[in-house]
């Protein structure tokens, strides 16, 4: 999966929307999960920007695979000049209370907010299949796109770990009037998914076997 594939996918679809935007008739909500180093988010950014298109990369503040560093910096420069928006990847997954998640998601917009000097208005949450996410209501302007009106009253496509779980992305872009798709960058940098996690536990000295999920392991059986 290469950058240039993905802008061919995206070029199938309803034009792309925000999030915060009252949703017209066609619309397509381009989001980007950081999960990995946002040195990939530029080429990303750049293809969309080519053609038009909007979308809106959601980045980690607390993430075991990277920080908010110059590459960081400069990947979230990058999203802002062409015209994207900054929205936050929030990972609840070993927290007890909504009460204790909301308060952690305000926390970390702020942060991201005051460091970049961008509004942050979208927020993502990490693994939703491990503590669900989408009963969360966020505070005003916040919108969480897990929401039902993004995730359940609309279409949705993932390329979650280069696994389409069955569907045919361009169909389904295709037939779409309203839908969210979700990509991570990572994913499109014209490796396989075992290259990828090679050169993540590499980087974090430890071993693929110890780093992958079990859906990650599950891919990693099938792809060659
Ligand atoms: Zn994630």
């Amino acid at each position: 999966m290469t950058f240039e594939e993905y802008g061919r996918l995206i070029a199938l679809g309803p034009p792309s929307v925000r999030f915060a935007d009252e949703l017209p008739e066609r619309a397509l909500l381009l989001r980007h999960d950081i999960d990995d180093r946002p040195k990939w988010i530029e080429p990303m950014a750049r293809v969309e920007a080519e053609q038009g298109a909007v979308s809106t990369y959601c980045l980690q503040v607390r993430s075991r695979f990277y920080g908010l560093d110059d590459e960081a910096d400069g990947a979230v420069r990058t999203l802002l000049e062409c015209g994207h928006e900054l929205g936050l990847h929030f990972d609840s997954s070993d927290m007890t209370s909504d009460d204790e998640v909301l308060e952690g998601v305000i926390r970390d917009v702020t942060l991201l907010e005051s460091r970049y000097e961008a509004a942050v208005r979208v927020v993502s949450f990490h693994m939703p299949g491990v503590r669900p996410a989408g009963h969360l209501v966020l505070p005003a302007p916040l919108v969480n796109t897990y929401a039902p009106r993004f995730f359940g009253d609309i279409a949705y496509l993932s390329d979650s770990n280069q696994n389409w779980r069955g569907k045919d992305p361009e169909a389904e872009l295709r037939a779409a009037t309203r839908i969210q798709f979700l990509t991570h960058p990572t994913l499109w940098s014209g490796r396989p998914l075992r290259a990828i996690l090679e050169e993540q536990a590499q980087r974090l000295c430890t071993t693929v076997d110890e780093l992958a999920t079990e859906d990650q392991k599950a891919v990693l059986a099938v792809q060659r």
